[in-house]
């Protein structure tokens, strides 16, 4: 009996010793090299490019680093190292053809389903982290999505979530085109009153969204080159959301398009103004004194403006369209920070690096754009100082390009290796 207590101690005490030897050197270690390295705060390339990867964070940055021993060389030849991409603005549970059906047909398990494969595309994509906008009609289940992904259970971006954004009763993502006997649900959770806000932010909070999502104006009209867009609620009840969810440490972000309803938001401190067809000087004065970033979203409306039913909703789209790159430039002329968000989701996931592309077509130089997708898109889903860099310290999401995105944004859409996490996805 005591030999084999003795035998049952020795075998104990080697398994702790083989533990303890395993977390000493069980962290992986990787040199990444390749042509060139992205150095996104300054908007210039470093030749060549090398990072020293431990576990999951950058160790070290440079034209070179240190060689540790055992440590894995991944050589990306003539390609461009740079921090994985962000997207604030996507919507995982959504794809092409059923927009807005598909909380009549779709069930939600099936859409939590597929919003798994979206995510799997975008990572692959390049888009390491990711702003979810909105599950549209399948409640909380993006809480499913965030936690399998974080746990390691399946690939996808890190994620920031608002379950079902919030709406009012008829208001512009209402089910209002249907026979009302059939009570077709709302893609969105009806908040009237400040009472009602409150209690729907607890209530989304509670099942485990990161933000809320506000839907302040729409529908959208432009007539004779003006702009108008009804607003859907008012300063106060903006202002009470927004105190709600900074109560505990959360943030608001509305779909606003236009006047008043973006000077509400801004008056009311919000994250952002996501949209932002057209802003007031009064409003873009706002934004920039109080860092509320703009997130124009143009890669959905090209595709709106490509995909439409007819040709005069189409030649609508397209006017809308130049409309507000238009504004765009009034807006950057004004000083109002950008965050780089694609509104992916309606248009195939894993494209959406076309939005960086057409922010650079209408009028903002590369390494602004590079600067407001990853450093301000950081800042605004609250991890700025730890990802939209690769620098000492920050977590491991680095990706390689072809080519030089400072001279040719394109380069955004050929992505040859993804590392998320000290995780290699894609090589
Ligand atoms: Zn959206």
């Amino acid at each position: 009996m005591n030999r084999l207590r003795f035998l049952l101690t020795v075998v104990v005490l080697f398994l702790l010793a083989c533990c303890g030897l395993f977390a000493q050197t069980g962290e992986p270690v990787t040199v990444l090299r390749a042509a060139h390295l992205l150095d996104v705060e300054h908007g210039t390339l470093i030749t060549p490019g090398e990072v020293l990867v431990r576990g999951k964070r950058i160790a070290e940055a440079g034209t070179k680093v240190s060689r540790p021993a055992g440590a894995a060389v991944i050589d990306l030849g003539a390609a461009t190292l740079m921090p994985g991409l962000i997207d604030a603005h996507v919507h995982l549970f959504l794809h092409p053809g059923a927009e807005d059906l598909q909380t009549v047909v779709e069930a939600v398990p099936e859409r939590t389903i597929v919003a798994t494969i979206a995510a799997r595309q975008d990572l692959m994509a390049g888009f390491t982290a990711e702003r979810d906008m909105g599950t549209e009609g399948a409640g909380s289940a993006d809480t499913a999505v965030r936690n399998a992904i974080d746990a390691g259970l399946i690939p996808g971006p890190r994620l920031r979530i608002s379950g079902n954004a919030v709406d009012i009763l008829g208001g512009h993502e209402d089910a209002i085109h249907f026979n009302p006997a059939a009570h077709v649900p709302s893609n969105a959770t009806y908040a009237n009153t400040v009472d009602e806000l409150v209690a729907v932010i607890r209530q989304q909070l509670k099942e485990g969204a990161d933000f809320i999502k506000i839907y302040e104006t729409g529908p959208d009209r432009l007539a004779n080159g003006a702009f108008s867009t009804p607003y859907q609620y008012t300063r106060a009840q903006l202002e009470a959301a927004v105190a709600e969810a900074a109560r505990v440490g959360a943030r608001v972000a509305v779909h606003a398009t236009g006047e008043p309803g973006t000077l509400f938001a801004a008056q009311a401190g919000v994250a952002s103004v996501d949209h932002a067809d057209q802003l007031s000087a009064e409003t873009m004065k706002l934004m920039r004194e109080r860092q509320i970033y703009a997130v124009p979203t143009f890669a959905i409306s090209e595709y709106f403006a490509e995909h439409a039913e007819s040709a005069a909703q189409g030649e609508r789209r397209r006017e809308m369209l130049a409309y507000h790159a238009a504004e765009f430039r009034r807006q950057l002329a004004a000083g109002v920070p950008m965050a780089v968000g694609s509104d992916v989701g309606p248009f195939p996931h894993g494209t959406q690096a076309r939005e960086y592309e057409l922010m650079v077509q209408y009028g903002m130089p590369a390494a602004e754009v590079l600067r407001a997708g990853l450093i301000n898109g950081a800042r605004l889903l609250g991890w700025g100082d730890s990802i939209g860099q690769i620098k000492a310290g920050f977590l491991a999401d680095v990706i390689a390009v072809e080519g030089n995105p400072l001279e040719d944004i394109s380069a955004l859409k050929r992505v040859s290796f993804v590392m998320k996490d000290g995780v290699v996805h894609r090589k």
